[in-house]
């Protein structure tokens, strides 16, 4: 069996519940990212890519119980890629990818080649630094998952024209 075959996926659907993440025009983030999450399930399945989702109903998770039942899907040292899935705001346009600090762009420039492919625009694939101890990953759910490869996928600004 060749790596690509023993990956396995753990889909995150960013937000939920009291925490609706960003929202504007009637678009909710928690509940499109939740709908992208079942989307990437339901092709993961297809594929036959073994694959678990975070969260499948509209559900408040702190970031450490988040980061819990994460740990809780695979036994540790597996081949995890784990997605975040996100939708931005503030004035931009076209998606955004965030990976780990210990990670490669590799997967991060997989992911924009085939984006642009489907016809999404992608501005930018990055590493975003801690301001307070910039040898730590920005986001929660890159830092404290450390034994998976992990990704933050903003796919489009919810106030673009
Ligand atoms: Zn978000």
């Amino acid at each position: 069996m060749n790596e690509r075959t023993t990956k396995k996926v753990i889909i995150d659907a960013g937000h939920g519940g009291s925490d609706p993440g960003t929202s504007r025009n009637g678009i909710v983030e928690k509940d499109y990212n939740l709908l992208i999450s079942k989307y990437i399930n339901k092709r993961l399945n297809e594929l036959g890519i073994d694959n678990k989702m975070v969260r499948t109903t509209d559900e408040t998770l702190s970031p450490s119980d988040r980061v819990k039942r994460i740990k809780s899907l695979y036994e540790p040292g597996n081949n995890v890629i784990l997605i975040s899935n996100h939708l931005n705001s503030g004035g931009g346009d076209g998606a955004e990818i965030i990976y780990a600090l210990r990670n490669n762009d590799k997967l991060s420039k997989l992911i924009e080649s085939n984006m642009i492919k489907a016809g999404q625009n992608v501005r930018k694939y990055y590493q975003r630094r801690l301001p307070s101890n910039p040898s730590k990953d920005y986001y929660f759910i890159i830092r404290d998952t450390a034994n998976n490869e992990s990704i933050l996928m903003e796919y489009a600004f919810v106030d673009s024209s």
